[in-house]
């Protein structure tokens, strides 16, 4: 479970606190799909990075299964980087690594992981995502439905228990959003994850999402179950 608790977040600009997400309170249940939906510059990706630390709260708590997170030290970071895996537009991955190498990346960045360890799970993930044939190849040899499911894989090496997906599928083709979107659909049936998913598609809101915030301005306006909140279109 993640329980934002009058979490609010100011970025710097030019010796300035410009507020990209007011205070806020809202919380995402373990195991499901939630889904975040808004104009560009609402706010979402802002609220999605709060979850991993990649950006601080500036004012607020943020709890992950009970526990703040909000002054988590270096170390509890790491861990924290483990627990929470994410997935980007752009994939983010690393050109010089063959596919293999990108999935053990946070194994070996871990550090606790054996290489017998690491190799088992990197071909347990490469079947998970259908890419077993491709293990050799690098990032530029791959369509960007491949790479995704790269990203995927990487995202999962260390056995997370939420993923956080910023516009997963926003550089993909219709058909290849709907093979990632099923993925993550099993993924989240199968492994119990919970998926916390920005978009801008509704279709994407539709086909899987649980429940789903409204962001507007730094602010969610609305929240609930995707039937309630796109009842009336
Ligand atoms: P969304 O994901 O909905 O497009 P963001 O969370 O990226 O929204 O951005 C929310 C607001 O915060 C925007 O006004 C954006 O310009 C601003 N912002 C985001 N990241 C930064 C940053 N690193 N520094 C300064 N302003 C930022
Ligand atoms: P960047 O400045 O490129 O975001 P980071 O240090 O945040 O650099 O990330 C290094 C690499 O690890 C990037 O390729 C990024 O895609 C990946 N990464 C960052 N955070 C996570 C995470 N929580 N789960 C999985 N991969 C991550």
């Amino acid at each position: 479970m993640i329980e934002f608790d009058q979490v609010q977040k100011s970025y710097q600009v030019g010796g300035r606190a410009i507020p990209a997400l007011h205070a806020t309170s809202m919380t995402i249940q373990a195991g499901e799909v939630f889904g975040i939906v808004g104009h560009s510059g609402a706010g979402k990706s802002t609220l999605v990075r709060l979850i991993n630390l990649l950006e601080r709260p500036t004012d607020g708590r943020i709890l992950i299964d009970g526990e703040n997170i909000t002054d988590y030290s270096a170390e509890q970071l790491r861990a924290l980087r483990r627990k929470v895996g994410m997935i980007f537009q752009h994939f983010n991955l690393l050109s010089s690594k063959t596919v293999a190498d990108n999935i053990a990346f946070p194994m070996k960045l871990a550090g606790n992981y054996s290489s017998k360890e690491i190799s088992v799970r990197v071909a347990e993930l490469l079947a998970r995502v259908g890419l077993s044939d491709h293990a050799s190849k690098y990032p530029s040899q791959l369509s960007g439905g491949q790479k995704q499911r790269v990203g995927i894989a990487r995202a999962l090496a260390c056995r997370p228990a939420i993923l956080l997906c910023d516009e997963a599928t926003s550089a993909l083709d219709p058909q290849t959003t709907q093979s990632v979107l099923q993925l993550l659909a099993d993924i989240n049936r199968e492994l119990g994850l919970t998926i916390v998913l920005i978009t801008h598609e509704m279709d994407v809101v539709r086909r899987v999402c649980d429940r789903v915030a409204v962001m507007d301005a730094g602010r969610v306006v609305e929240m609930g179950a995707v039937s309630d909140v796109f009842l009336h279109p």
